[in-house]
């Protein structure tokens, strides 16, 4: 009875991770997610509860000092996911290695919000992530850009531009009161995911970007409480952890 009863359980088990996610590898393993910040102020207290809500990771919050942008390499190896919400104004070359080296290893990327101005003194990140905030007035790539715009609080329609990926499978288009971000950049061979109408906003709003075996999502949201305690912004920035690192059912190991 006891056998039945253990593998009535383990069906059990088995298919509420495979209908929800799983952030626990086949060993049983959490997900070891590093949570960047630095550089930049937010509400700290309920940024960091979204993630305390995210089960079977191991979220470990680094509070990043001004002279880092990253982590050095034998702290890197530690963890299978970044998650930037840091707006660093530099990032030293040993750092800068550890990050390409996370990239070549698979390690997922989720890039978050003010984020997007991470490293103005490094131009390969804008190709990393797919965007170019611009925080003064520049020749950029060949064209003269203005100053890039932010807005806050606003009331911005979402919309979901591709419901078939698995970040955004079965999520409906929803309103968030957040900050909006203008006259940045996005780059070619961006998969858009969720975008906008708002009229003080550039359309994109989230992407995903693969970079040989890493895959990157760009999530625009979430600038204060209102943003975090948005079930939509809670549901895809979970899927978006689980599919860097290839977690999400249904993944293809390309998608
Ligand atoms: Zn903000």
């Amino acid at each position: 009875m006891w056998t039945f009863l253990r593998i009535g359980l383990l069906a059990i088990a088995v298919f509420l991770l495979s209908a929800t996610g799983h952030a626990a590898d086949k060993h049983g393993a959490k997900l070891r997610v590093a949570l960047l910040t630095g550089g930049h102020t937010f509400e700290e207290k309920s940024f960091l509860e979204v993630f305390d809500g995210f089960k079977g990771m191991k979220v470990t919050h680094i509070a990043l000092e001004k002279e880092n942008g990253f982590l050095e390499s034998d702290a890197a190896k530690e963890y299978d996911v970044f998650v930037l919400y840091n707006m660093s104004a530099t990032i030293p070359e040993s750092q800068r290695k550890s990050f390409i080296d996370s990239l070549d290893r698979g390690a997922g990327f989720v890039v978050m919000h003010h984020a997007i101005a991470n490293y103005p003194d490094w131009p390969a990140y804008p190709e990393i992530i797919g965007a170019k905030y611009f925080l003064s007035p520049m020749d950029w790539q060949g064209s003269s850009r203005q100053q890039s715009e932010y807005t806050h609080d606003i009331d911005m329609p979402i919309h979901v531009e591709d419901p078939s990926s698995p970040i955004t499978k079965g999520l409906s288009d929803f309103t968030i009161h957040d900050e909006v971000y203008r006259k940045w950049m996005l780059y070619p061979e961006s998969h858009l995911l969720l975008s906008t109408t708002h009229e003080l906003s550039d359309k994109a709003i989230a992407w995903t970007r693969l970079h040989g075996k890493a895959k990157l999502c760009f999530i625009q949201l979430g600038h204060g409480h209102e943003a975090y305690a948005n079930p939509s912004f809670q549901e895809i920035t979970k899927r978006a952890i689980l599919w860097s690192c290839g977690r999400l059912p249904d993944q293809k190991p390309k998608q």
